[in-house]
C-alpha cells in the first residue's frame, strides 16, 4: 500500500516512517540542536506532556509537508525524552497515550490503512467483508490482560482458528500491540551527547512525572485502614495500582465499597489514577454515577454470592470462609475487622457481638 506523509505523521511509529525521515537526510545531531528542528523538539516534548496530563497524544492540524515532517520527527524526540527521564510510570503512560491516539485514529480509517498499520506492527491480519481476522494465538497474546467478558475467546466469532473483529475492536487489539512494543523498547540507551542536548527539558519532564505520580499515589487512605479491607478489595486495589485492566464489575464494586466506608470522590479518583489508562473525565463520571452524585442512587457493592458469580471473589480468607457464615458482604467483612475489641484471640469474630450489620 502507498502510504503518504500525512499517514506517517498520524502513525509515526510505522517502520516506513523512519525510512521517510532517512530519505530527508536529517542527522540526529541536527534534530537535537539545529534551530530548524526547534518545532519538532517542542512537539516531541508536547507529546510527553500530553501523555502525562491527558493519557492521549492530542491531534494537531497538519496543513503541509513541513507540518507532517515536524510531526513525524516529534515521535523520535518524544522517545528520547521518555528515555532521558527513565521513569517506569512515565514510560507506561507514554506507551498508553501513543496507543490510545493510534486507536482513535484507526477507528476512522479505511480498512486498508488499518491492515497496513497492523502489518507494520507485526500483527498479521486480513480483511473479510467489513471485519478483520486475526489468528487466535495473536488475539490471545494481546487480549490476555483485558478482563471484561467481551474479550474472552468464547465470546468472539472464531472460524478455522481465526478471530473475526469489528474495526473498533481490532483497533483496540492494535493499541495493545503498540503499547507492548513501546514498553519493551523504552528506555532507549542514550549517550551523554544526547542527554546533554535534552538537558533542561528532561529535568522539567522528570519533575512533572514525579508530581503526577505523587498526586495519584493511592497508598494513603487517611483514617481508613486498608489492612482491614476484604481480600477481594485489596486485590482490586493491587490491580489498580499495577495498572492492570479491571473488569467493570470489579471497578464498580471497589468504587461502591470505598464510597461506603467514607472515601471522597477525589480519593477514589486518585486510586484509579495510578492506572496507566486513567481517563480523568470518564472515571469521574463513573465514580459520580456510582456514588449517587449524578444518578441520585448510591450503589452498594454486590453481596459475596454475586461477587462469586462474577468471578471476582479473589482470595477469600478464613473470615470469608468462617463456618458460621459471618461474611455475606464485603462491607460486613470490613465492619467485623474494624471491631478489634470484640474479637477473640483467634482472630475470628465473637459470635455474640460481631454479627455483621446489614450492608447499606
Ligand atoms: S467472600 Fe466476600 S468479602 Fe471475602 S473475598 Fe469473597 S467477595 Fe470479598
Amino acid at each position: 500500500m502507498n502510504v503518504d506523509s500525512l499517514s506517517y505523521a498520524k502513525y509515526p511509529f510505522l517502520r516506513d516512517a523512519a525510512e521517510h525521515v532517512k530519505d530527508h537526510g536529517i542527522a540526529l545531531d541536527e534534530l537535537l540542536t539545529h534551530r530548524a528542528f526547534q518545532g519538532a523538539r517542542a512537539r516531541g516534548k508536547a507529546r510527553v506532556i500530553d501523555a502525562l496530563m491527558h493519557g492521549i497524544i492530542q491531534i494537531r492540524p497538519m496543513a503541509n509537508e513541513e507540518d507532517c515532517l515536524e510531526e513525524i520527527l516529534s515521535y523520535p524526540m518524544a522517545r528520547m525524552y521518555v528515555s532521558g527521564v527513565d521513569d517506569r510510570f512515565l514510560t507506561r503512560r507514554y506507551a498508553l497515550a501513543e496507543g490510545v491516539a493510534m486507536r482513535e485514529r484507526l477507528e476512522r480509517e479505511d480498512l486498508d490503512m488499518v491492515e497496513e498499520v497492523a502489518y507494520q506492527l507485526d500483527v498479521a491480519a486480513s480483511q473479510e467483508g467489513n471485519l478483520l481476522r486475526i489468528h487466535f494465538t495473536d488475539y490471545l497474546r494481546y487480549t490476555s490482560r483485558m478482563r471484561s467478558k467481551e474479550w474472552k475467546l468464547v465470546n468472539t466469532e472464531v472460524k478455522r482458528g481465526y478471530v473475526f473483529l469489528s474495526q473498533a475492536k481490532f483497533a483496540r487489539v492494535l493499541q495493545q500491540a503498540l503499547q507492548d512494543r513501546l514498553e519493551s523498547e523504552l528506555p532507549l540507551p542514550l549517550n551523554d551527547d544526547i542527554l546533554n542536548a535534552l538537558g533542561d527539558d528532561v529535568r522539567e519532564l522528570k519533575d512533572s512525572a514525579t508530581v503526577m505520580r505523587n498526586q495519584y499515589k493511592a497508598e494513603d487512605f487517611g483514617t481508613v485502614s486498608v489492612e482491614n479491607f476484604p481480600p477481594c478489595m485489596k486485590h482490586f486495589i493491587g490491580m489498580a495500582q499495577a495498572g492492570e485492566n479491571m473488569p467493570h464489575s470489579a471497578r464498580f464494586s471497589l468504587t461502591a465499597f470505598l464510597h461506603h466506608i467514607g472515601l471522597s470522590a477525589e480519593e477514589i479518583l486518585a486510586l484509579f489514577a495510578t492506572s496507566p489508562d486513567f481517563d480523568v473525565s470518564k472515571t469521574k463520571y463513573q465514580v459520580d454515577h456510582i456514588t449517587g452524585e449524578i444518578s441520585g442512587t448510591e450503589y452498594t457493592p454486590p453481596e459475596c454470592t454475586t461477587m462469586k458469580s462474577y468471578g471476582i471473589c479473589f482470595e477469600p480468607d478464613s473470615l470469608c470462609n468462617h463456618p458460621n457464615g459471618y461474611v455475606k458482604h464485603p462491607l460486613s467483612y470490613y465492619r467485623i475487622k474494624n471491631r478489634p475489641l470484640r474479637r477473640t484471640s483467634k482472630g475470628a469474630p465473637s459470635p455474640k457481638s460481631s454479627k455483621p450489620a446489614a450492608p447499606r
